[in-house]
């Protein structure tokens, strides 16, 4: 074994595979467990006489970043579907670089990390020790095989942040379609990228898509690593986590369809134990935090805090949520997302967040002296009345399920300057306005919701004009789109948030047209979205 300090130019930059720096501004995780870096380097193992090739495969990416630091990721592979990636059952040497420059003339910090197998050789670097608001390029080598370079930024400081261009995503079904909509983000001039979830799905190869799954579908860590490994292949998802830095939370297809904290989702309920469905999650989350340029502790089991906030200056704040994990199960015996809403919707303990991330966000929320305060979530928070026949009716996977806590959400956003919302999961794009009490669309308005559609996965033609339908009832919705496959573009400056929402012209194939839909415009100081 060797052993070597690596601080390079006066910076303390280390990097441990696994353990990140939360604090910096202020911003970070809602785990208990905060872990500063280390101010000695790694152990680092020697590097095997040799190696196979391709260790680079699956790219490189970086997130989360604070105003001195951001988090570089790759995974390590020789076969990304075979079982530990193909490589040795062994810690790697993974050397990174952090440059001023796209050449490397000027590298501002470096270090030494380990690959643990553990981890299926991947890193997580905290590199440290950067200035605000700028942009960098790091690179990973692992003996004298070098990765493709990525472009990352950290974020600005204080109150002088005249500007913030993020794009936000959700719903990328890899046998549903290409993905040219991570072409054109590339392409455009992004600050940050927000995935609202949905990154996998854990449905099985059909042989009739348009590309299918090499792929089974996943049960437990190795299928999981496998299904990851699949989608972080493709070209133009990797140029994307590339190009700029990433700010990820989850859904339910990164386990288990329409799963809600312990319960796996109703077809499975009869079959699958407690106790089953506990280590197909933990599985799944491990494999999901292996893949995801995160800053956030390894999970520990079935549990993996994944909510957090990042900050933009005093220009805006992300609160990133995690609808998920410890919801309730969906009310009112509904077999399918869509059904009638019967009074257990209404139960007070009810819950979509949990105790401590709803506590944690109150606080996160009462420290707050942000412009915008973005609520990067899963499921749709405005009110949706789905017409069923005769009765009104309304998808109980959202927050329309769980209606006191949709309450409890809407007092929190009330209590900072211009909140929004920023929703995926539908695969339908959307402008909604929640009221003061989201059940009386008669109370005064009170928070703006931005719901984008997904980047391939499909909205079934028969649905539309139920979607439509539904848009018709429901007072609070201001837009919707359900054909059209894509992202969204968020400009924000401090009289307004601007959203481009962008559509692919096609999925079918890797290359399409991008056009602008629509655009809808909140003005800093009143809550109603507009359309430009
Ligand atoms: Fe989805
Ligand atoms: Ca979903």
């Amino acid at each position: 074994m060797i052993r070597r300090r690596a601080f390079l130019a006066g910076v303390a930059a280390t990097a441990v595979a696994g353990a990140c720096s939360r604090g910096g501004d202020g911003e970070g995780g809602g785990g208990s467990g905060v872990s500063g870096a280390p101010d000695t380097a790694p152990e680092v193992p020697a590097l095997p006489p040799s190696l196979p090739a391709g260790l680079f495969a699956l790219g490189v990416a970086s997130g989360d970043p604070l105003t001195d630091s951001v988090i570089l990721w790759t995974r390590l592979v020789s076969d990304p579907q075979a079982d530990g990636g193909g490589l040795p059952d062994q810690p790697l040497p993974v050397r990174w670089e952090v440059a001023a420059d796209d050449a490397f003339d000027d590298v501002v910090a470096s270090g030494d990390a380990v690959a643990e197998p553990a981890l299926a050789h991947a890193v997580h670097v905290d590199a440290s020790g950067l200035e605000p608001g700028t942009w960098y390029w790091y690179r990973f080598s692992v003996g004298e095989t070098a990765s493709p370079v990525g472009r990352t930024r950290t974020a600005p400081a204080g109150d002088d942040v005249d500007r913030l261009r993020f794009a936000f995503a959700s719903c990328q079904n890899f046998q549903a379609g290409f993905w040219p909509a991570y072409d054109h983000m590339t392409a455009e001039d992004l600050d940050l990228i927000v995935h609202l979830g949905d990154y996998i799905y854990e449905d099985g190869p059909d042989p009739g898509a348009v590309r299918s799954y090499v792929s089974p579908a996943p049960t437990d860590l190795s299928g999981y690593r496998r299904r990851l490994a699949e989608y972080r292949s493709d070209p133009a998802l990797q140029a994307a986590h590339a190009r700029v830095p990433w700010v990820c939370t989850w859904d339910d297809h990164e386990v288990r369809n329409n799963y809600a904290g312990d319960v796996p989702d109703r077809p499975d309920e009869a079959s699958v134990s407690a106790e089953q469905f506990r280590q197909r999650r933990a599985d799944a989350y491990q494999a999901y935090y292996e893949h995801m340029p995160l800053r956030v502790d390894p999970p520990n089991g079935a549990e993996l805090t994944l909510y957090r906030t990042v900050g933009w200056g005093d220009l805006a704040r992300f609160y990133v949520l995690d609808g998920r994990q410890y919801r309730s199960d969906q009310a009112c015996d509904a077999d399918q997302d869509v059904g009638i809403v019967c009074a257990e919707a209404d139960d007070d303990d009810r819950t979509m967040l949990g105790v401590d991330q709803e506590a944690w966000l109150g606080r996160r929320l009462g420290e707050s002296d942000a412009t915008w305060n973005v609520v990067a979530q899963q499921t749709i928070v405005s009110p949706i009345v789905v017409p069923l026949g005769d009765a009104a009716g309304g998808n109980l996977d959202q927050w329309d399920g769980y209606r006191a806590a949709r309450r409890r959400l809407v007092d929190q956003l009330r209590e900072v300057d211009n909140p929004v919302i920023l929703t995926g999961d539908i695969h339908a794009s959307g402008v909604g306005l929640v009221s003061e009490d989201p059940d009386d669309p008669a109370s005064p308005p009170a928070v703006p919701e931005l719901v984008g559609t997904s980047i391939s996965s499909g909205f079934p033609p028969d649905l539309v004009a139920l979607v439509e339908a539904a848009a018709a009832a429901s007072p609070a919705v201001r837009y919707v789109e359900a054909r059209r496959r894509g992202y969204v573009v968020v400009d924000v400056t401090a009289e307004e948030l601007r959203a481009d929402f962008r559509y692919v012209s096609t999925v079918d194939t890797p290359q399409a047209d991008i056009a602008t839909g629509a655009t809808w415009v909140v003005a800093a100081g009143d809550p109603e979205p507009r359309p430009a």
